[in-house]
């Protein structure tokens, strides 16, 4: 694997010397009445780490397969479709591997199994997170994007009507939004992984958006720190604010995933939402 397959990105130009990174200056703003929004990474932090738990499991699937690269090389083979199916739902990334493993000389096993492995895995490591915010020892805020609230309450100020669409499966993300007290501010409903993969994808759901509303291209938003949405809503005209959210320090941006959003077409690169006075400014039009 090449690593030139990566493109790296100059930074800027930035709004008001903020960390909101506008890389279309010519963005349509002002219209927005609908706003997407991926759930992990995004708004909850529960999950953090998952590519810690997913990849290295891969490594040692495909090792026990017989691939002989070296670490470095198959780890960063299996970071690239991993990231690039992140936003759909898991099952793809556990067809991937299936394949990997067939295309080796394997015998793969069925990629439900492979994501029963995956869940069990990484359940172990979140399952404290998720007694905590049970338990009340963690309050919500803890284990979200600083300042999510207000930036969800801004929009709802705004009149935009909320949608959430999350490749993880639903049991999960309803649970999980419920335990954020998220859960009520999207109107618009809902949406992530069904037992059935043709019954949910980030694309249908924009197609549902549009067609429930109405809408135009630059009427919708999205807010993801993932590839798939932000391709999915450049490939429907809209508005693509890509969330290059470092999840451990909470602060700065992630430039694996900066770059990997804006190489999606993301509009505009935040951090998260610290700046969030600029970004609506730039997004509705209001600085000016
Ligand atoms: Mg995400």
């Amino acid at each position: 694997m090449n690593l030139t397959e990566f493109p790296t990105y100059e930074p800027g130009p930035f709004a008001d010397n903020t960390t909101v990174e506008v890389r279309n200056e010519g963005l349509p703003s002002g219209r927005i009445r609908s706003a997407l929004f991926d759930f992990d990474g995004t708004i909850s932090l529960i999950r953090t780490g998952w590519q810690d738990i997913m990849i290295p499991m891969m490594v040692e699937i495909l090792r026990d397969a017989g691939d002989e690269q070296t670490e470095d090389s198959l780890t960063l083979y299996i970071r690239e479709y991993v990231d690039r199916l992140t936003g759909k739902q898991t099952i793809f990334q556990m067809m991937q591997l299936a394949e990997e493993v067939e295309r080796l000389g394997g015998n793969a096993l069925d990629p439900l199994d492979y994501k029963q492995i995956y869940n069990d895995r990484l359940m172990e490591r979140i399952e404290s997170r998720r007694n905590d915010l049970q338990s009340g020892a963690r309050g919500p805020d803890d284990l979200m994007m600083p300042r999510t609230r207000e930036l969800l309450d801004g929009l709802k100020a705004r009149g935009v009507t909320l949608y959430l669409a999350s490749g993880t499966d639903y049991v999960y993300v309803e649970e999980e939004a419920k335990l954020l007290e998220v859960d009520g501010y999207f109107d618009g409903g809902i949406y992530a992984a069904l037992d059935r993969i043709e019954d949910f994808s980030k694309a249908m759901v924009i197609k549902q958006m549009f067609e429930e509303h109405e809408l135009s291209g630059p009427e919708l938003v999205s807010f993801g720190d993932g590839y798939v949405e932000i391709l999915n809503t450049k490939e429907a005209d809209g508005i693509a604010v890509g969330v290059a959210s470092d999840e451990v320090g909470r602060v700065d941006v992630n430039e694996w995933k900066r770059n990997r959003l804006i190489q999606a077409g993301a509009d505009i690169i935040i951090p998260g939402y610290q700046h969030q006075e600029a970004l609506f400014d730039v997004l509705f039009g209001e600085g000016a």
